[in-house]
């Protein structure tokens, strides 16, 4: 076998117009690292003249040739180049001149092929844009630039609208205007649907209207959070959707407003110079996790040594004790058991019955909790028909966030949402 096809069999080349000579590689120290350098040289008898079309007729004569060097994928973990010496040519019809031309480097550029589409299989993996370019031996712009012209840029038509939608949202770029961008996506494919840069009511009423009206009129449900105006929005521009809180928001909502009021029994019994106040406030700081629990989950069966309480007792009768401190925690203790059961446990009426009730033992924060509730209780009554949920998107949000982080966060927005769609799949490679 000659050097020439050995080397290109090596270097995985198929353009036998190469050629190869003895010492062929070389160690050579480029940007304080050790790269193995091939030469070699590329050169055949032109066909015709790419500027006056001309067919070579002895017409055309080899003039020189040109070096330029080539950035190829890694050789055994050492940078690679190849330094290409292209024959240039002469056509004599028409006085002008022209380089060899070859299929593992696009012209004039001096990233061969198969670095390209490397990077272009990266984007699809979890990994910034930084390290790929480090990765390749390619500048950062270089790998931006590979990515754009990889991947056809996303383009939304405005002929389609999932018929379940679901609405999230996640901290945004530095370049929007907006604190927050919108993501939302189909609740029965768990497919993203589009990701946009303002979760503005405004912002988003322009991008829905966009969509004619017939293709809004199809979606039937929304699911999203319990910020208001997701529903204002929804209201306006989906004319027969069903608006479904997530479930997980509804049992936020009465899960806050019971920390904040432990918080501030705690900082009441602090202040207080009672000792036993003191040990109190110990012991909520110390057990508030078991308030949290379901309440027919927490233990009654094991007894077990509390130090704080220098005695052996059950998960149950630790909570029993907590929530003795101070009535009005125990009264919000109650609210937030009831709703967290009627909502996991899809019961309507319970669910319906406790918002309606008077509240006059909660505190201030529970029964502000309650009125967002009572406000929005025709669609956490929705939430508790139908079975779909903000799972999906809260798990596709993630991958965003993922994305992001390991960007060192994206500055231009439209950059970082194609990366998104490289992610998720969305977009064809070219
Ligand atoms: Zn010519």
């Amino acid at each position: 076998m000659s050097i020439s096809k050995y080397m290109r069999n090596v270097l995985n080349i198929k353009d036998l117009n190469i050629h190869f000579g003895e010492n062929c590689c070389q160690d050579v120290v480029i940007k304080g690292q050790i790269a193995k350098v091939f030469s070699a040289v590329l050169t055949f008898e032109a066909l015709r003249c790419p500027n006056c079309g001309m067919e070579n007729q002895q017409s055309i004569v080899k003039n020189g040739t040109k070096k330029s060097r080539i950035v190829l994928p890694e050789v055994s973990g050492y940078p690679a180049f190849l330094d290409l010496n292209k024959q240039r040519f002469l056509c004599r019809e028409c006085s002008s001149t022209f380089s060899a031309q070859t299929d593992i480097v696009e012209e004039n550029c001096f990233i061969s092929r198969a670095t390209k589409v490397s990077i272009a299989l990266y984007a699809r993996k979890t990994i910034s844009e930084k390290d790929i370019a480090a990765i390749h031996h390619v500048s950062a712009n270089t790998t931006s630039r590979v990515f754009k012209n990889s991947y056809n840029s996303f383009k939304q038509s405005y002929h389609y609208l999932p018929k379940h939608l679901c609405f999230d949202e996640f901290k945004s770029v530095k370049d929007c205007v907006g604190a927050m961008s919108f993501v939302c996506c189909d609740s029965q494919t768990h497919q993203l649907f589009d990701v946009l840069p303002d979760r503005r009511l405004f912002k988003l009423r322009e991008y829905f209207l966009r969509f004619p009206y017939e293709v809004r009129a199809r979606v039937e449900t929304v699911v999203t959070d319990l910020y208001s105006p997701y529903m204002i929005l929804i209201k306006e521009v989906f004319p027969n959707a069903k608006i479904i809180i997530d479930r997980f928001h509804i049992i936020l909502q009465v899960n806050r407003a019971l920390n904040q009021t432990r918080i501030q029994v705690m900082n009441g019994l602090r202040k207080s110079s009672e000792p036993k106040d003191r040990r109190d406030y110990t012991k909520l700081k110390n057990y508030w996790k078991l308030l949290l629990m379901d309440q027919d989950k927490v233990d009654f069966t094991n007894f077990r040594y509390h130090r704080l309480f220098k005695k052996g007792m059950c998960d149950k009768d630790v909570v029993d004790y907590l929530l003795g401190i101070d009535p009005t925690l125990k009264a919000n203790y109650d609210a937030y058991q009831t709703i967290k059961y009627a909502v996991n446990h899809k019961e309507k009426e319970m669910f319906k019955d406790f918002v309606n009730e008077s509240h006059k033992s909660l505190s201030p924060n529970m029964k502000k909790a309650m009125q967002t509730l009572k406000g929005a209780e025709e669609y956490i009554l929705n939430s508790l028909s139908y079975t779909y949920s903000n799972g999906v998107i809260e798990g596709i949000n993630n991958k965003i966030k993922v994305i992001k982080r390991v960007s060192y966060g994206y500055r231009n927005f439209i950059h970082f949402r194609n990366r998104i769609f490289i992610q998720f799949n969305l977009l064809q490679a070219i």
